[in-house]
């Protein structure tokens, strides 16, 4: 991954986007770069930064080790921000809602959180998420890549 790539979070450039974050060279500006930082860490293998980002009151939830392996058995395929309200500056907590998409044992997955943030010395950490179902009619385009129907591909069983 280069400067001038593409951001591993789909933004148009990695050295405008996660990686200052990841290379410890600026805090994330908001909670949205927040989480699309910690969702590019995934990609570029970088477990402290998931560590160091999460809030210190759930920090020990996942040891470095841990979140190395997370890391490892997961491969994200896209991610979408569904609700970023951008906070205001004296704002101490804040929410981002998305749905990520991956690949595990060559499994397509999804999660859709919404996502807690703290506000501590002026930086954004991540607290902790709330699991949500995405409420997918039949009709609706799939949540995976795979071009078919919800009803046709991972909704057929619903
Ligand atoms: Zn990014
Ligand atoms: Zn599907």
């Amino acid at each position: 991954m280069t400067s001038e790539s593409t951001c591993p979070c789909g933004s148009p450039k990695y050295s405008e986007c996660c990686q200052p974050c990841l290379d410890g060279q600026a805090h994330a500006k908001s909670p949205e770069a927040l989480m699309r930082s910690r969702y590019s860490a995934y990609i570029e293998l970088r477990p402290q930064y998931l560590y160091d980002s999460r809030h210190s009151s759930t920090r020990n939830k996942r040891t470095v080790q841990e979140l190395e392996e997370n890391c490892k058995a997961i491969s994200f395929q896209s991610l979408t921000i569904l609700e970023a309200p951008l906070p205001e500056e004296d704002e101490k907590e804040a929410f981002v809602e998305f749905r990520a998409v991956f690949k595990k044992n060559e499994e397509w997955g999804y999660t859709q959180e919404k996502s807690r943030f703290f506000k501590e010395d002026g930086q954004w950490f991540f607290v902790d998420s709330q699991f949500n179902d995405p409420q997918l009619k039949p009709e609706d385009p799939c949540w995976c890549p795979e071009g078919q129907s919800f009803g046709q591909c991972h909704g057929r069983d619903k």
